[in-house]
């Protein structure tokens, strides 16, 4: 039978994706992350996204910007590094844009390295888009509707009253995996057509700093060798049952729906 052009996520489909270190494992073989993001004055975007990806599995996050210190000294785990994302070392997948402000150099850098790069927020505002169609390795795109729109040059509300025909141009358009959220989240593949449906979230996810949070969590999947789809489809389901289980029925800040990532991962395995 034809495959389905929309498929919903369920809890064994994304058991079945989570990575799992074996005997043999290292922290190489389990997937370096590099976080490029966070700006003098967004530095909490860029710590919101390390812890996220810590979360994620990859063996090592490595984080390349201004706001190393205040990274540091939230998760002494990462390496950190105020050079380039040239000059970082071995990195099995990227993450850029989070609070990247104006950096368009260190967009540009990252989109230029041969493994998958996952682009959010800022970044999605940055990057030579041209590059990002040409890229050869695999490339993962997280707007919202309102960075959606801007990517489509149409109005927000365009893309929220179409967003299943919106993420699937997108997908087109930049040759990218390309996850649009919101209240429920749409990952489109880019060469099949595909497109998966996460419902796991919460409206309480709807605060500032959410975002951040699933792009660390995406990239460190995306480190550990899961594709760009399935990257992005098991950090939205694993991000929305997070935010569940946090808010439960209450506020919660971005940073508690990180703490509540593993408990999300035990749930789903
Ligand atoms: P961002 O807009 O980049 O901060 O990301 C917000 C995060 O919260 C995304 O993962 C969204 O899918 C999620 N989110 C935002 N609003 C809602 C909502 N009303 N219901 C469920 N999830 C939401
Ligand atoms: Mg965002």
């Amino acid at each position: 039978p034809a495959r389905p052009e929309l498929e919903a996520l369920q809890h064994a489909d994304v058991a079945a994706l989570l990575p799992s270190p074996g005997a043999e494992s290292d922290k190489y073989r389990r997937g370096v992350v590099g976080i490029a993001a966070g700006s003098a004055r967004y530095p909490g975007a860029a710590v919101l996204a390390v812890s996220g990806a810590l979360r994620g599995g990859a063996g090592a996050v490595r984080y390349v910007g201004p706001a190393g210190d205040a990274v540091i000294a939230r998760f002494p785990e990462t390496l950190v590094s105020d050079q380039g994302p040239h000059k970082a070392g071995r990195v099995q997948a990227w993450v850029v844009g989070p609070g990247a402000g104006d950096d368009a150099g260190t967009v540009a850098e990252v989109l230029e390295a041969d493994v998958p790069v996952l682009i959010d927020a800022d970044g999605l505002r940055l990057a030579d888009l041209d590059v990002v169609r040409e890229r050869r390795a695999p490339t993962l795109m997280t707007p919202h509707a309102g960075e959606a729109a801007a990517l489509l040059g149409v109005a927000r509300e365009e893309v929220e009253a179409a967003r299943l025909k919106s993420v699937r141009e997108l997908a087109a358009k930049y040759r990218a995996t390309v996850l649009l959220k919101g209240s429920t989240t749409l990952v489109a593949d880019p060469a099949s057509g595909l497109v998966r449906v996460n419902a796991t979230g919460t409206s309480w996810l709807a605060t500032a700093g959410s975002g951040d949070v699933l792009s660390g969590l995406a990239g460190s999947l995306l480190a550990s060798g899961l594709s760009a789809l399935d990257a992005g489809s098991a950090a939205a389901y694993l991000h929305g049952l997070a935010g569940r289980f946090a808010a439960d029925g209450a506020p919660a800040g971005a940073h508690d729906v990180a703490d509540a990532i593993p408990g999300a991962w035990r749930d789903v395995r």
